[in-house]
């Protein structure tokens, strides 16, 4: 019956296919994903199998839709949960915002109206066809296991008759195998049954056919690493089959060149990088017409970088009051162009509310400039901003040689790390070159703190410096006096490392030495760690299903719940709280 439902549905999609072609020509058109999989949900929502054919002893099974005029002897109705019958939101429609204002200026209104009535009288009509025995049932959890409550039809219908008529009548099961004590009807009756009787044997019983007796035990087994182990193994991610340990080595191997996000991500939780960097699993969008976070953060960066490279032609290399007229024209250019790329009206409109809030913060740039300058200008020091969204060891857009990526070894281990530094600011220094690393961000002050830095949870401010002194400056004697995160809507600059003490890395670079040093160590334990398969499920934060995009899909609470033991130490050399 799944094999005809999918040909149904595979039939429907050609429909579709034949629809789209007649509008647009051969091939249909292009749509986005999220379109696709809206249109894809609606139809497989709405296409149903034909009946199944009557006869003597047979079961149909049926939709409401389809059974509402059929009689039998006994009908079974299923599925009487609280929102899914009466269903009362309209189906899924394939039309888009666009096509549905289309239609609606020609009067052709496609509203669902009242549900109710119709649900109503499909009920009755459907709980009206038994002629011997009708039979009401509704799920009594969901697949969480959470309680679900019966639907007003089914109370209504308890409503109308005397408590006593359903005595001996009702019957509740919680779970499959609760309460089934009969002969097994079918393959998977039988299997249940053999696993609920496993630790008495079950799955050892000779009375099964050979094959199905060693699946009931390899799953056994995987039930026991999974449910019952407090150690964590293949399940909780702790790779260790050669032949994985090999791929992973050769995959995140020398050559291999990691992100500090990455490795950040490793460090926030080693199962999480398993499944975005070695699964390769990605969280779907889920439509939604508010600007993204990182949309508007791209607007800021462009904005900024445009701005500053060409104050630094035109020999402009401070806070002058006339540039804010050329932050807040730079600002708006970079708006009107994620305005022109909007798709809809409706987003159009939410950028254009969004730019005049981006511009208003450019209204403020001067003054967060000159904010960041003071301390050094007391010392007689003058940063002056000087490599704008810097490359190393990403591929370049025109075809010229990209610039190498950062290179760390420890012992056996060798690293190479890539990003893109927003804003470098230098100034020379009797010794050789300082500098300051710039990282825009759009979020809240409290995600970028310097205890996350100096702690390494964080990485991506001191990998920068990092590579800055190494790659970007090698030769020039460089040393960081500064790695600063640029707030846009919270204040400006906000100087991470060395913290409140701004100047403080002027006359001393033995703390940055230190960090160098712990840096490199650390980075060269969390990439062994990978290459070995060591992806624990391990989060730093307790809660951190309510933010993670895996969260929905990740067995951490299962994990949790053992009590699973045995948690790889992730070394922290930062000494500063
Ligand atoms: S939900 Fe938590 S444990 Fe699971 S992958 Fe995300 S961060 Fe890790």
């Amino acid at each position: 019956r799944d094999a005809a439902a999918l040909d149904q549905l595979w039939r429907e999609v050609g429909h579709w296919l034949e629809r789209e072609e007649r509008r647009h020509g051969p091939g249909g058109r292009t749509l986005d994903r999220k379109t696709f999989l809206r249109r894809l949900t609606a139809l497989a929502a709405e296409s149903s199998l034909p009946r199944s054919p009557a006869g003597p002893g047979r079961v149909r099974v049926l939709s409401a839709n389809q059974a509402r005029h059929l009689e039998a002897d006994y009908v079974f109705i299923l599925g009487l949960g609280e929102r899914s019958f009466p269903r009362l939101t309209p189906p899924l429609s394939l039309f888009d915002d666009q096509e549905r204002q289309i239609l609606q200026s020609a009067d052709i209104d496609f509203g669902a109206g009242d549900l109710l009535p119709e649900e109503m009288l499909l009920f009755y009509q459907v709980a009206s066809r038994a002629r011997r025995e009708l039979i009401l049932s509704y799920p009594a959890v969901d697949q969480r296991g959470q309680e679900l409550l019966p639907s007003s039809f089914l109370l209504a219908v308890r409503a109308c008759l005397h408590p006593d008529a359903f005595k001996g009548k009702v019957e509740q099961r919680r779970m499959l195998i609760q309460g089934i004590d009969d002969e097994p009807l079918s393959a998977a009756e039988i299997r249940v049954r053999a696993a609920k009787n496993y630790k008495a044997g079950g799955l050892d019983d000779p009375a099964l056919p050979t094959d199905l007796r060693a699946n009931l035990q390899d799953a056994g087994k995987l039930f026991e690493n999974r449910f019952e182990s407090k150690y964590h193994n293949a399940y909780d991610g702790l790779l260790r089959n050669p032949a994985v340990v090999g791929e992973l080595t050769s995959i995140f191997g020398p050559e291999r060149i990691f992100s500090p996000t990455a490795l950040e991500e490793y460090i926030s939780c080693p199962f999480k990088f398993f499944l975005h960097h070695v699964l390769h699993l990605e969280p779907l969008e889920e439509p939604s017409e508010e600007i993204e976070v990182t949309r508007r953060g791209q607007a800021y960066h462009r904005a900024m970088a445009r701005l500053h490279r060409k104050l630094k032609a035109s020999g402009v290399h401070g806070p002058t009051d006339a540039v804010t007229q050329d932050v807040t024209r730079e600002m708006t250019e970079a708006v009107e162009e994620d305005v022109r790329r909007a798709p809809s009206p409706a987003a159009k409109e939410l950028w254009r509310l969004e730019g005049r809030r981006l511009v208003r913060t450019a209204e403020r740039y001067v003054a967060q400039w000159r904010k960041f300058l003071k301390p050094w200008l007391e010392r007689g020091v003058s940063p002056q901003p000087d490599l704008f969204e810097a490359d190393f060891g990403l591929p370049t857009a025109d075809g010229s040689p990209p610039v190498g990526p950062l290179v760390v070894r420890i012992d056996d281990v060798e690293v190479r790390v890539s990003g893109r530094i927003d804003r470098v600011d230098l100034v020379e220094l009797d010794d050789g070159v300082g500098f300051w690393i710039i990282d825009y961000k759009t979020g809240r002050s409290g995600h970028y703190t310097g205890k996350a830095l100096s702690e390494y949870s964080r990485l991506q401010l001191t990998l920068y410096a990092l590579a800055v002194e190494e790659v970007l400056l090698a030769g020039r004697a460089a040393r960081p006096l500064g790695l600063a995160y640029w707030l846009e809507g919270e204040g400006g600059p906000k100087v991470a490392l060395p913290g409140r003490a701004a100047a403080q890395w002027l006359d001393d670079g033995s703390r940055w030495r230190t960090i160098r040093e712990d840096l490199r160590q650390w980075v060269a334990v969390l990439v062994r760690n990978i290459r070995q398969g060591n992806f624990v499920l391990q989060p730093r934060e307790e809660n951190c299903t309510q933010t993670c995009s895996f969260g929905q899909t990740c067995r951490i609470t299962q994990a949790r719940g053992v009590g699973k033991e045995g948690m790889l130490s992730l070394p922290l050399a930062g000494d500063e709280a």
